[in-house]
């Protein structure tokens, strides 16, 4: 279950921006994930869940926007997007590629409210 520390990596940074931006609650958490970072989203959810109850982040909303892997082919520079078990080039069918894309997991952005009288919200 990585994705308990990923998800307290994640609301780390959300709450110290939240708070440096004085914000009173955190609406919306962004997060951009590779299709190979090998992230269960119900878990990740659940992890969320978890770690954000009694914090500014409590109740928001989760939302994950998840990037297809994507190789360049070392032998013949073609760039092709693939799916997670098949990576050989799909011009010359060479299995020497790298990874351009695909691996990662960062915080896209987050929506916060200042103010709860007027709703008033800001995305950082
Ligand atoms: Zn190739």
């Amino acid at each position: 279950m990585h994705e308990f520390s990923l998800m307290a990596g994640v609301l780390d940074a959300v709450n110290d921006t939240a708070r440096e931006h004085g914000a009173r609650q955190v609406l919306v958490i962004s997060l951009v994930i590779g299709e190979m970072a090998e992230v269960v989203p119900e878990a990740l959810e659940f992890a969320f869940e978890a770690l954000s109850a009694d914090t500014i982040s409590a109740g928001a909303q989760l939302m994950i926007t998840f990037v297809h892997p994507r190789s360049r082919c070392t032998a013949c520079g073609n760039e092709f997007e693939h799916d997670r078990f098949h990576w050989f080039c799909s011009n010359c069918g060479s299995l020497a590629t790298e990874l351009l894309a695909g691996r990662e997991l960062y915080l896209q952005s987050i929506e916060v409210e200042d103010d709860p009288e007027s709703k008033l919200s800001h995305v950082y």
